[in-house]
Protein backbone atom coordinates (compact mmCIF):
# COMPACT_ATOMS: atom_id res chain seq x y z
CA UNK A 1 0.00 0.00 0.00
CA UNK A 2 1.19 3.23 -0.69
CA UNK A 3 1.56 6.20 1.96
CA UNK A 4 -0.88 9.37 1.78
CA UNK A 5 1.57 12.12 0.36
CA UNK A 6 1.73 15.39 2.14
CA UNK A 7 -0.98 18.05 0.96
CA UNK A 8 -0.60 20.25 -2.08
CA UNK A 9 -2.40 23.00 -3.45
CA UNK A 10 -0.70 24.19 -6.56
CA UNK A 11 -1.89 25.38 -10.01
CA UNK A 12 -0.13 23.20 -12.88
CA UNK A 13 -0.53 24.43 -15.95
CA UNK A 14 -0.75 21.67 -18.79
CA UNK A 15 2.70 21.04 -20.52
CA UNK A 16 1.08 20.77 -23.68
CA UNK A 17 -1.47 23.30 -23.62
CA UNK A 18 -0.01 26.07 -21.59
CA UNK A 19 -3.36 27.79 -21.85
CA UNK A 20 -4.75 25.56 -19.57
CA UNK A 21 -4.61 24.44 -15.84
CA UNK A 22 -5.49 22.70 -13.43
CA UNK A 23 -6.03 22.77 -9.54
CA UNK A 24 -4.58 20.34 -7.51
CA UNK A 25 -5.88 20.48 -4.48
CA UNK A 26 -5.58 17.69 -1.62
CA UNK A 27 -5.05 19.63 1.83
CA UNK A 28 -7.32 18.16 4.45
CA UNK A 29 -9.99 20.40 4.83
CA UNK A 30 -10.98 20.63 1.28
CA UNK A 31 -14.02 19.65 0.93
CA UNK A 32 -14.63 16.54 -0.94
CA UNK A 33 -16.26 16.79 -4.49
CA UNK A 34 -19.85 15.09 -4.79
CA UNK A 35 -19.02 11.52 -5.91
CA UNK A 36 -20.34 10.03 -8.83
CA UNK A 37 -22.78 7.59 -7.90
CA UNK A 38 -21.50 3.77 -8.42
CA UNK A 39 -24.03 1.79 -10.61
CA UNK A 40 -24.18 -1.72 -10.36
CA UNK A 41 -23.06 -3.41 -13.89
CA UNK A 42 -25.14 -5.39 -15.80
CA UNK A 43 -22.59 -8.31 -15.98
CA UNK A 44 -25.18 -10.19 -18.48
CA UNK A 45 -23.88 -11.48 -21.62
CA UNK A 46 -27.25 -11.51 -23.64
CA UNK A 47 -30.06 -9.64 -23.53
CA UNK A 48 -33.07 -10.23 -25.45
CA UNK A 49 -33.93 -6.69 -26.02
CA UNK A 50 -30.98 -5.53 -26.35
CA UNK A 51 -30.68 -4.02 -30.14
CA UNK A 52 -27.27 -4.12 -29.98
CA UNK A 53 -26.49 -7.89 -28.54
CA UNK A 54 -26.27 -11.03 -31.09
CA UNK A 55 -29.22 -12.46 -32.88
CA UNK A 56 -31.10 -8.63 -33.32
CA UNK A 57 -29.07 -7.28 -36.08
CA UNK A 58 -31.80 -6.39 -37.65
CA UNK A 59 -33.12 -3.60 -34.91
CA UNK A 60 -30.07 -1.77 -35.92
CA UNK A 61 -29.31 0.50 -39.56
CA UNK A 62 -27.09 -2.62 -41.79
CA UNK A 63 -23.39 -3.13 -40.90
CA UNK A 64 -21.36 -0.68 -42.33
CA UNK A 65 -17.86 -3.26 -41.35
CA UNK A 66 -18.18 -6.48 -39.67
CA UNK A 67 -15.18 -8.77 -38.03
CA UNK A 68 -14.99 -10.93 -38.56
CA UNK A 69 -16.41 -10.61 -42.61
CA UNK A 70 -18.69 -14.22 -42.44
CA UNK A 71 -19.82 -16.08 -39.33
CA UNK A 72 -20.83 -14.52 -35.47
CA UNK A 73 -19.66 -10.96 -35.58
CA UNK A 74 -17.27 -10.45 -32.83
CA UNK A 75 -17.17 -6.22 -33.95
CA UNK A 76 -19.95 -4.46 -35.93
CA UNK A 77 -20.32 -0.86 -36.77
CA UNK A 78 -23.42 0.78 -37.79
CA UNK A 79 -24.98 3.72 -38.13
CA UNK A 80 -26.14 5.76 -35.55
CA UNK A 81 -30.10 5.84 -35.44
CA UNK A 82 -30.00 9.23 -33.51
CA UNK A 83 -27.37 11.15 -35.65
CA UNK A 84 -25.50 14.60 -33.52
CA UNK A 85 -24.22 15.28 -37.18
CA UNK A 86 -25.84 13.72 -40.00
CA UNK A 87 -25.70 14.45 -44.15
CA UNK A 88 -29.53 14.18 -44.55
CA UNK A 89 -29.87 17.87 -44.32
CA UNK A 90 -29.46 20.55 -46.91
CA UNK A 91 -28.07 23.71 -45.01
CA UNK A 92 -27.50 27.02 -46.12
CA UNK A 93 -24.61 28.92 -44.32
CA UNK A 94 -26.67 31.63 -42.59
CA UNK A 95 -24.13 33.88 -40.45
CA UNK A 96 -25.23 36.92 -39.04
CA UNK A 97 -23.36 39.48 -36.55
CA UNK A 98 -21.52 36.92 -34.48
CA UNK A 99 -23.74 34.31 -34.84
CA UNK A 100 -21.40 32.39 -37.16
CA UNK A 101 -22.76 29.06 -37.73
CA UNK A 102 -21.05 26.20 -39.30
CA UNK A 103 -23.24 23.54 -41.14
CA UNK A 104 -23.53 20.51 -38.74
CA UNK A 105 -22.49 18.04 -41.68
CA UNK A 106 -20.84 14.81 -40.70
CA UNK A 107 -21.45 11.10 -39.87
CA UNK A 108 -22.17 9.66 -36.83
CA UNK A 109 -21.88 5.75 -36.03
CA UNK A 110 -21.46 3.29 -33.66
CA UNK A 111 -18.76 1.05 -32.93
CA UNK A 112 -20.20 -2.68 -30.82
CA UNK A 113 -17.09 -3.22 -29.59
CA UNK A 114 -18.04 -6.84 -28.63
CA UNK A 115 -21.03 -9.38 -28.65
CA UNK A 116 -21.22 -9.79 -24.90
CA UNK A 117 -23.66 -7.00 -23.52
CA UNK A 118 -22.05 -6.23 -20.02
CA UNK A 119 -18.43 -6.79 -20.73
CA UNK A 120 -15.82 -4.42 -19.86
CA UNK A 121 -12.86 -3.36 -22.17
CA UNK A 122 -10.33 -4.86 -19.20
CA UNK A 123 -12.18 -8.32 -19.47
CA UNK A 124 -11.75 -8.44 -23.58
CA UNK A 125 -8.75 -10.14 -24.90
CA UNK A 126 -6.13 -7.96 -25.92
CA UNK A 127 -6.32 -9.99 -29.13
CA UNK A 128 -10.39 -8.92 -29.39
CA UNK A 129 -9.20 -4.89 -29.10
CA UNK A 130 -6.26 -5.23 -31.36
CA UNK A 131 -9.33 -6.23 -34.21
CA UNK A 132 -11.13 -3.87 -32.81
CA UNK A 133 -8.96 -0.96 -33.29
CA UNK A 134 -7.89 -2.22 -36.30
CA UNK A 135 -11.18 -1.78 -38.09
CA UNK A 136 -11.83 1.48 -36.48
CA UNK A 137 -8.38 2.75 -38.26
CA UNK A 138 -10.15 1.22 -41.48
CA UNK A 139 -13.31 2.63 -40.65
CA UNK A 140 -11.82 6.21 -40.04
CA UNK A 141 -10.01 5.77 -43.23
CA UNK A 142 -13.06 5.00 -44.90
CA UNK A 143 -14.88 8.57 -43.88
CA UNK A 144 -11.54 10.52 -44.46
CA UNK A 145 -11.67 8.86 -47.64
CA UNK A 146 -14.94 9.73 -48.60
CA UNK A 147 -15.31 13.49 -48.16
CA UNK A 148 -12.75 15.82 -48.31
CA UNK A 149 -15.33 18.12 -46.26
CA UNK A 150 -14.43 15.86 -43.24
CA UNK A 151 -11.74 17.49 -41.14
CA UNK A 152 -11.69 14.78 -38.20
CA UNK A 153 -13.16 11.64 -37.17
CA UNK A 154 -13.46 11.45 -33.68
CA UNK A 155 -13.44 7.86 -31.57
CA UNK A 156 -14.73 8.19 -27.72
CA UNK A 157 -16.09 5.40 -25.72
CA UNK A 158 -18.50 6.45 -22.81
CA UNK A 159 -19.26 3.94 -20.59
CA UNK A 160 -21.38 3.79 -17.60
CA UNK A 161 -24.54 6.24 -17.30
CA UNK A 162 -22.62 9.15 -15.85
CA UNK A 163 -19.81 9.10 -18.47
CA UNK A 164 -23.16 9.77 -20.85
CA UNK A 165 -23.72 6.18 -21.90
CA UNK A 166 -27.46 5.32 -22.92
CA UNK A 167 -27.24 1.67 -24.22
CA UNK A 168 -26.13 -0.20 -21.48
CA UNK A 169 -24.60 -2.46 -24.06
CA UNK A 170 -20.41 -1.82 -24.51
CA UNK A 171 -20.23 0.39 -27.44
CA UNK A 172 -18.03 3.22 -28.81
CA UNK A 173 -18.75 5.98 -31.61
CA UNK A 174 -17.25 7.65 -34.26
CA UNK A 175 -18.27 11.14 -35.31
CA UNK A 176 -16.41 12.31 -38.22
CA UNK A 177 -17.18 16.07 -38.66
CA UNK A 178 -16.46 19.22 -40.24
CA UNK A 179 -14.23 21.00 -37.76
CA UNK A 180 -11.18 20.03 -35.73
CA UNK A 181 -12.34 19.85 -31.87
CA UNK A 182 -11.18 22.78 -30.35
CA UNK A 183 -9.44 20.57 -27.32
CA UNK A 184 -7.78 18.51 -30.15
CA UNK A 185 -6.57 22.06 -31.93
CA UNK A 186 -5.27 23.24 -29.03
CA UNK A 187 -2.85 20.02 -28.63
CA UNK A 188 -1.71 20.65 -32.38
CA UNK A 189 -1.02 24.63 -32.13
CA UNK A 190 0.66 24.53 -29.40
CA UNK A 191 3.03 20.71 -29.66
CA UNK A 192 3.80 22.47 -33.21
CA UNK A 193 5.08 25.95 -31.27
CA UNK A 194 6.86 23.97 -28.96
CA UNK A 195 8.46 21.91 -31.60
CA UNK A 196 9.87 25.08 -33.37
CA UNK A 197 11.66 26.53 -30.11
CA UNK A 198 13.00 23.01 -29.55
CA UNK A 199 12.96 21.11 -32.51
CA UNK A 200 11.63 18.59 -30.44
CA UNK A 201 7.97 16.72 -30.06
CA UNK A 202 6.49 17.76 -26.54
CA UNK A 203 4.90 14.68 -26.01
CA UNK A 204 7.69 12.57 -26.79
CA UNK A 205 10.03 14.76 -24.24
CA UNK A 206 6.98 14.03 -21.60
CA UNK A 207 7.57 10.08 -22.53
CA UNK A 208 11.61 11.01 -21.94
CA UNK A 209 10.75 12.48 -19.16
CA UNK A 210 8.49 9.96 -17.30
CA UNK A 211 10.97 7.27 -17.90
CA UNK A 212 14.24 8.95 -17.13
CA UNK A 213 13.84 12.02 -14.56
CA UNK A 214 14.51 11.89 -11.82
CA UNK A 215 14.95 15.41 -9.11
CA UNK A 216 15.42 17.24 -6.02
CA UNK A 217 13.85 20.61 -5.86
CA UNK A 218 14.90 22.53 -2.76
CA UNK A 219 13.19 25.51 -1.13
CA UNK A 220 15.18 28.18 -1.90
CA UNK A 221 15.26 29.80 1.46
CA UNK A 222 15.76 27.04 4.21
CA UNK A 223 17.15 24.94 1.40
CA UNK A 224 14.57 22.12 2.77
CA UNK A 225 13.33 19.69 0.21
CA UNK A 226 10.37 21.05 -1.35
CA UNK A 227 9.94 17.83 -3.67
CA UNK A 228 11.90 15.02 -4.59
CA UNK A 229 10.76 13.45 -8.32
CA UNK A 230 11.11 9.88 -8.75
CA UNK A 231 11.99 7.74 -12.14
CA UNK A 232 8.66 6.99 -13.75
CA UNK A 233 6.74 8.87 -11.24
CA UNK A 234 3.70 9.33 -13.96
CA UNK A 235 4.09 5.78 -15.19
CA UNK A 236 0.90 3.65 -15.10
CA UNK A 237 1.44 0.65 -17.49
CA UNK A 238 4.75 0.05 -19.83
CA UNK A 239 4.60 -2.14 -22.92
CA UNK A 240 6.96 -2.77 -25.85
CA UNK A 241 5.81 -0.27 -27.64
CA UNK A 242 3.09 2.02 -25.98
CA UNK A 243 3.56 3.81 -22.45
CA UNK A 244 0.32 4.72 -19.96
CA UNK A 245 1.02 8.05 -18.44
CA UNK A 246 -0.53 9.46 -15.66
CA UNK A 247 -1.09 13.50 -16.51
CA UNK A 248 1.72 15.73 -14.72
CA UNK A 249 -1.30 18.48 -14.73
CA UNK A 250 -4.47 15.51 -14.81
CA UNK A 251 -7.70 17.26 -15.13
CA UNK A 252 -9.51 14.04 -13.69
CA UNK A 253 -8.61 12.30 -10.45
CA UNK A 254 -7.59 8.95 -12.40
CA UNK A 255 -6.85 10.44 -15.96
CA UNK A 256 -4.54 8.56 -18.18
CA UNK A 257 -2.94 8.60 -21.26
CA UNK A 258 -1.65 5.97 -23.78
CA UNK A 259 1.05 7.07 -26.03
CA UNK A 260 3.07 5.62 -28.25
CA UNK A 261 6.90 5.55 -27.27
CA UNK A 262 8.26 6.10 -31.37
CA UNK A 263 7.07 8.97 -32.70
CA UNK A 264 3.66 8.84 -34.31
CA UNK A 265 1.37 11.73 -35.42
CA UNK A 266 -1.48 9.36 -37.57
CA UNK A 267 -2.94 6.83 -35.47
CA UNK A 268 -3.94 5.32 -38.90
CA UNK A 269 -0.21 4.79 -39.79
CA UNK A 270 0.06 2.84 -36.46
CA UNK A 271 0.78 -1.06 -37.98
CA UNK A 272 -1.23 -4.23 -36.94
CA UNK A 273 1.62 -5.35 -34.81
CA UNK A 274 2.13 -2.16 -32.58
CA UNK A 275 -1.99 -2.17 -32.34
CA UNK A 276 -1.23 -5.35 -30.41
CA UNK A 277 1.11 -3.71 -28.15
CA UNK A 278 -1.43 -1.08 -27.85
CA UNK A 279 -4.09 -3.58 -26.54
CA UNK A 280 -2.44 -5.11 -24.44
CA UNK A 281 -0.95 -1.77 -22.55
CA UNK A 282 -4.78 -0.79 -22.65
CA UNK A 283 -6.55 -3.87 -21.26
CA UNK A 284 -4.06 -3.81 -18.36
CA UNK A 285 -4.82 -0.26 -17.87
CA UNK A 286 -8.35 -0.81 -17.50
CA UNK A 287 -8.32 -3.58 -15.33
CA UNK A 288 -5.85 -1.59 -12.98
CA UNK A 289 -8.32 1.33 -12.95
CA UNK A 290 -11.13 -1.18 -12.26
CA UNK A 291 -9.24 -2.19 -9.65
CA UNK A 292 -8.70 0.87 -8.21
CA UNK A 293 -11.88 2.63 -8.16
CA UNK A 294 -14.02 -0.65 -9.06
CA UNK A 295 -16.77 -0.24 -11.95
CA UNK A 296 -14.95 2.62 -13.39
CA UNK A 297 -17.47 4.79 -15.30
CA UNK A 298 -15.55 7.21 -18.09
CA UNK A 299 -14.77 7.90 -21.42
CA UNK A 300 -12.21 7.67 -23.94
CA UNK A 301 -11.11 9.35 -27.18
CA UNK A 302 -7.98 9.43 -29.55
CA UNK A 303 -6.61 12.48 -30.51
CA UNK A 304 -4.34 11.83 -33.73
CA UNK A 305 -2.96 14.27 -36.36
CA UNK A 306 -5.85 14.98 -38.65
CA UNK A 307 -6.21 14.40 -42.24
CA UNK A 308 -7.24 17.94 -43.34
CA UNK A 309 -4.51 19.87 -45.47
CA UNK A 310 -4.65 22.80 -42.62
CA UNK A 311 -2.61 20.06 -40.67
CA UNK A 312 -0.56 18.49 -43.04
CA UNK A 313 3.01 19.87 -41.43
CA UNK A 314 1.89 18.76 -37.87
CA UNK A 315 3.27 15.20 -38.92
CA UNK A 316 6.56 15.94 -36.68
CA UNK A 317 4.82 18.10 -33.84
CA UNK A 318 1.94 16.00 -32.89
CA UNK A 319 1.96 12.50 -31.34
CA UNK A 320 -0.90 10.60 -31.18
CA UNK A 321 -2.83 9.35 -28.08
CA UNK A 322 -5.95 7.95 -26.18
CA UNK A 323 -7.15 9.77 -23.07
CA UNK A 324 -8.82 7.82 -20.74
CA UNK A 325 -11.13 9.88 -18.51
CA UNK A 326 -12.81 8.12 -15.40
CA UNK A 327 -15.56 9.79 -14.19
CA UNK A 328 -15.53 9.79 -10.15
CA UNK A 329 -16.65 13.39 -9.66
CA UNK A 330 -19.63 15.73 -10.76
CA UNK A 331 -17.84 19.14 -12.35
CA UNK A 332 -18.17 22.05 -9.91
CA UNK A 333 -19.67 25.66 -10.64
CA UNK A 334 -16.14 26.96 -10.09
CA UNK A 335 -14.64 24.85 -12.44
CA UNK A 336 -17.09 25.65 -15.01
CA UNK A 337 -17.29 29.17 -14.38
CA UNK A 338 -13.14 29.38 -14.15
CA UNK A 339 -12.63 26.61 -17.04
CA UNK A 340 -10.08 25.70 -13.76
CA UNK A 341 -10.09 21.85 -13.23
CA UNK A 342 -9.80 20.88 -9.86
CA UNK A 343 -8.02 17.62 -8.89
CA UNK A 344 -8.42 16.47 -5.25
CA UNK A 345 -5.85 13.67 -5.42
CA UNK A 346 -2.13 14.15 -6.24
CA UNK A 347 -1.48 12.85 -10.05
CA UNK A 348 1.35 11.28 -8.47
CA UNK A 349 0.12 9.05 -5.42
CA UNK A 350 -3.22 8.39 -8.14
CA UNK A 351 -0.06 6.73 -10.49
CA UNK A 352 1.56 4.82 -7.35
CA UNK A 353 -1.53 3.78 -6.65
CA UNK A 354 -2.23 2.09 -10.30
CA UNK A 355 1.33 0.77 -10.49
CA UNK A 356 0.80 -1.26 -7.15
CA UNK A 357 -1.63 -2.96 -8.41
CA UNK A 358 -1.23 -6.56 -8.98
CA UNK A 359 -1.94 -7.86 -12.62
CA UNK A 360 -1.44 -11.88 -13.34
ZN1 LIG B 1 -26.60 -6.06 -25.61
ZN1 LIG C 1 6.44 12.50 -30.45
ZN1 LIG D 1 -5.28 14.95 -26.51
Amino acid sequence: MTDAPPPIREIRINPIVPTESVLVATARGMRPREAEERVARDTRNQVDTCPFCRGNEARTPPSLRTYPEVGPWDIRIVENLYPVLGDDRQQSNLAFGLQQVIDGYGRHEVVIDHPHHGISVHEMRPGHLAQLFRLVQTRMGELYGADPRLSYVLLFKNFGRAAGASIAHTHSQLIAMPVVPQNLHNELHHSRAYFLRHNQCVFCSLIDEALTFEATIYDRQSGAVRRRIDVGQYLVERGERFVAIKPFASRFEWEVHILPLDHQADFLQTPGEALADFAAVLQRTMARLDWVIGGAQYNYFLHSQPRSNAFWDHATSFHWHLEICPRTSIPTGFELGSGLFVSTLSPEYAAARLRAVMLD
